[in-house]
């Protein structure tokens, strides 16, 4: 396990390690301020590529970023916005390609379809405009299941575009005349799919360019789709020790857990919210209880008999599987509170 426990970014002190849920449209969807505070949420990551389209840089740069924007005092991630565009370029679902330059693609904006040149530039201006308090280069994200070629080219650009992002973060501070304690702090993204040279050399020139932490960029997942725990520890002994490690989108408990031992800091991950959505509710050990199953209906028991959040403190598995049953707004909320809470309790423990 790596010594860092504590973090102070621009002012917003951190313990670790940490969890951040996902608030991708500058909301963790289903809770206000109020219910993060509840559920001891200190740290949320926001997506770039989605507060760009929605609801855009004007209304944020009016607003002074995202954090006063949805009132949330807490440390905010963004992401570089990469890995969303990739995504949707390799699944088809918008034309475009990936040029030495950048992400080009095409997006329909108010209506008018408009093709945008996604530079390392951008996301960090972008990225400004957010105001988060961690920022992230843009990254060439690969499948793990991509060729040996496509992955060195990843390598190659991610190291261009890691560069480039800094140079620009740089350029930035100098015009807002921020201090080191006032000003973001910027994360480098590891690349190289499953191949353990390629993640070393990639790691080298990045560590040169002296980011603030670094993350494990494309999921520590074999071909065969399973956790490959030998690269992801491995991952983690490529980046000095003085420097947090962020695992991102790694998020089941019990990578969660094998992460920290490996010296991972920050982990972030939909599966909280996203499972409370879908009716999957945490429960210690592994465990899980699906409150749509027919079997709860009558159930006066909380969700967990050991949890302290509000959700098991004053309602019943009947009432839960009650309000799910009937698409009701308010078990959204309310599972999504048990998750989180399970979440913030997990990553407590570990510290
Ligand atoms: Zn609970």
């Amino acid at each position: 396990m790596s010594g860092i426990t504590n973090l102070t970014i621009r002012g917003k002190s951190i313990d670790l390690p940490i969890f951040l849920p996902d608030a991708t449209l500058g909301v963790v969807r289903g809770l206000d301020k109020a219910d993060l505070d509840g559920c001891g949420i200190d740290a949320v990551v926001v997506n770039t590529f989605h507060l760009m389209i929605n609801p855009g840089m004007e209304r944020l740069q009016q607003f002074g970023g995202v954090s006063k924007f949805m009132n949330f005092e807490g440390l905010v991630v963004s992401d570089s916005g990469g890995f969303q565009i990739m995504s949707l370029l390799h699944q088809a679902k918008i034309k475009g390609k990936i040029l030495p330059d950048g992400l080009k693609f095409t997006w329909r904006i108010k209506g008018e379809d408009k093709t945008i040149l996604f530079t390392p530039e951008l996301s960090i201006q972008t990225q400004f405009a957010i105001n988060s308090d961690v920022m992230v280069v843009l990254d060439y994200f690969t499948d793990p299941k991509a060729s040996k070629l496509e992955q060195e080219r990843s390598v190659d650009l991610t190291l261009k575009w890691a560069r480039r992002s800094k140079d620009e973060f740089e350029r930035q501070i100098k015009q807002r005349k921020l201090s080191e304690a006032n000003r973001p702090w910027l994360m480098g993204v590891l690349q190289g799919g499953n191949n353990e040279k390629l993640r070393q050399a990639c790691s080298q020139e990045l560590v040169k360019m002296n980011f603030d932490l670094y993350g494990y960029g494309g999921w520590p997942i074999n071909e065969q789709g399973q956790f490959n725990n030998k690269l992801f520890k491995y991952n983690a002994s490529l980046t000095p020790d003085h420097k947090p490690r962020f695992a991102l989108g790694v998020g089941k408990p019990s990578d969660i857990t094998l992460g920290v031992k490996y010296g991972y800091h920050f982990f972030d991950c939909v599966l909280p919210t996203r499972d409370a959505r879908h009716g999957r509710l945490y429960l210690p050990k592994n465990k899980f209880l699906y409150i749509g199953r027919g079997v709860f209906a009558k159930d006066p028991k909380p969700i967990d008999n050991n949890c302290s959040c509000p959700t098991c403190q004053n309602y019943s598995r009947a009432y839960l599987h009650h309000l799910y049953k009937i698409k009701e707004t308010l078990y959204y909320r309310l599972a999504t509170i048990h998750n989180l809470t399970f979440y913030n309790s997990l990553v407590k423990s570990l510290r």
